[in-house]
C-alpha cells in the first residue's frame, strides 16, 4: 500500500515530514487555512495556490446547508467544484456542535479566551444569537440535532451521515464525528459528552471502513479526534480509545482549557503512535503554533491569519507592537492624517509577498477607510505568505538543527 505518512528528520518530539495524498503532499508541520464554504474568503482558487498553500479546511456543516453535498458530487467533488488541486481536509460538523451550541450560550471560543475583542472578532456568534437567540444545537446518543442558521430547517447528523456526507464532497482527508465541548463545560458533561463521542467515532470509522471503497477515484483517509477537555482522565481514557481503532491519523479537538497554557498541558499528556500524523483542531497563534510544534503536531487549522485580515490585522514581526502576537492594526487612527509620508512603506520590508511588494501601508489603510473590498484580499494574500514563511522556516530550522537559534531570533 502506499505510504500516507513519513517523518523525515525528528528532533526530541518535534518531526519534519510528508502527509502523501493524491491531490498532492502535505509538507510538516503546516498550517492549514480555513476555507469554511470551499472559499478562502476574499481569494480564489488560483490564488490560494500560487501562495504555495498545500492544503485547505472545509466545512461539512455548511457544506451540507449549501449548496449541499450532492450538488458538490455532481461537480465531481469539491476539488473540481472549486477548481482547487490541493489537498481537501473536511471537518465532521461536530465543531458546531459547539459553535450553534454552547458557544452561544457561554460566549466563548474553543480557548475561552480566544476572542479578546468581542465586537472585532466575534461577529459569528453574535450575529447566530442575534437571530435565533438560543442554541442551535443539541446532542443526543445518536448524533447532533441542527437547527440551520440559515432558515431553522430541524436536521439530524449522525456519525454515517456527516462520513456520507464527507465522502461525497470528496475529500481527501476526514474526521469522525465529535462534540467539541465548551471550555466552560463541567467535568460531569464534559465526560457525558467524550463517552458519546467515542461512540461516534467508533461508529463513524465502521462507515467509513465499510463505504470508502465505493469511491475509486482518489484515496480517503479518516482520522479519528480525542475529546476530553482539560481533564487529564478523560482525555487519556478518549486517547486510550481511540487508538485503538486504525486510522490513518489522529486529532485532538474539544475544549482546549482556559488559556493557551491549558492547552499546553493537555498536549504534553497525549503520546501518539510515531508513524501518524496529528491534527490540532482549531489552533493557530503565532505562539501556540511553536508550542504544538514543539508538541509533535504535524498539522494544524485556524481561522485567525484570514479573519484577522478581513478585518484589517495583518502579521508581521517588524513592527512596533509585534509583543501583540505579532499583529499589526491596519486601521488604526495612527496611518491617518500628517504622518501620511511615514506610511510610504510596505507592511514589511522583508515580505516578498504581492500585497508587500506592490502596496503601500498608507494605500492598504486608505482602502479599509473607503471600505474597498480589495482590502481584505490584500490582506489576506500577506496573512496567508506570513504563515506559510513562517511554517517553511520553522521547518527548515528542525532539519538544520537550529530550530532554538531560529525562535530566540523569530521572538527577539
Ligand atoms: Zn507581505
Amino acid at each position: 500500500m502506499d505510504v500516507f505518512f513519513k517523518i523525515e528528520y525528528e528532533n526530541n518530539l518535534m518531526r519534519v515530514g510528508k502527509i502523501i495524498t493524491d491531490h498532492g503532499v502535505i509538507e510538516t508541520p503546516n498550517f492549514v487555512p480555513v476555507a469554511t464554504l470551499g472559499s478562502i474568503k476574499a481569494l480564489d482558487s488560483v490564488s490560494v495556490k500560487n501562495l504555495g498553500i498545500q492544503a485547505i479546511f472545509c466545512n461539512t456543516y455548511h457544506l451540507h446547508l449549501q449548496p449541499t453535498e450532492d450538488v458538490i458530487y455532481y461537480f465531481g467533488g469539491l476539488h473540481k467544484f472549486m477548481n482547487y488541486s490541493g489537498v481537501i481536509l473536511t471537518d465532521s460538523g461536530g465543531f458546531q456542535a459547539f459553535s450553534l451550541g454552547q458557544a452561544l450560550v457561554d460566549r466563548v471560543g474553543k480557548i475561552a479566551n480566544i476572542f479578546p475583542n468581542e465586537s472585532k472578532f466575534n461577529y459569528h456568534f453574535k450575529k447566530s444569537r442575534k437571530i435565533l437567540q438560543d442554541k442551535l444545537a443539541l446532542m443526543d446518543k445518536d448524533g447532533i440535532l441542527f437547527k440551520s442558521h440559515l432558515d431553522g430547517k430541524i436536521f439530524k447528523l449522525t456519525p454515517e451521515d456527516s462520513i456520507d456526507i464527507q465522502l461525497k464532497l470528496g475529500s481527501d482527508i476526514l474526521l469522525t464525528l465529535d462534540e467539541c465541548t465548551s471550555p466552560l463545560a463541567s467535568y460531569e458533561y464534559t465526560k457525558e459528552s467524550t463517552i458519546r463521542s467515542f461512540y461516534w467515532t467508533k461508529r463513524s470509522y465502521e462507515y467509513f471502513i465499510k463505504n470508502k471503497n465505493n469511491f475509486k477515484d482518489y484515496r480517503r483517509f479518516l482520522y479519528g479526534i480525542v475529546q476530553g477537555g482539560y481533564y487529564y482522565d478523560l482525555r487519556k481514557w478518549s486517547l486510550e480509545n481511540v487508538l485503538s481503532l486504525d486510522f490513518d491519523g489522529y486529532a485532538i479537538g474539544g475544549s482546549l482549557g482556559r488559556s493557551k497554557e491549558d492547552l499546553y498541558e493537555i498536549l504534553s499528556w497525549l503520546s501518539f503512535p510515531k508513524n501518524k500524523p496529528r491534527h490540532l483542531l482549531g489552533i493557530g497563534t503565532i505562539n501556540e503554533i511553536f508550542v504544538a510544534i514543539e508538541h509533535g503536531i504535524d498539522t494544524f487549522d485556524c481561522i485567525i491569519p484570514t479573519r484577522y485580515a478581513r478585518t484589517g490585522t495583518v502579521f508581521t514581526k517588524y513592527e512596533d507592537n509585534y509583543k501583540n502576537n505579532f499583529t499589526l492594526d491596519l486601521t488604526a487612527a495612527v496611518y491617518k492624517g500628517k504622518d501620511v509620508k511615514k506610511y510610504d512603506l510596505p507592511i514589511d520590508e522583508n515580505c516578498s509577498c504581492y500585497t508587500c511588494k506592490n502596496y503601500s501601508v498608507a494605500y492598504l489603510n486608505h482602502l479599509f477607510n473607503a471600505n474597498e473590498i480589495s482590502a481584505m484580499t490584500l490582506l489576506t494574500i500577506h496573512n496567508l505568505y506570513f504563515y506559510n514563511e513562517l511554517l517553511k522556516n520553522i521547518r527548515l530550522s528542525i532539519i538544520n538543527k537550529n530550530y532554538d537559534k531560529f525562535k530566540k531570533d523569530f521572538f527577539a
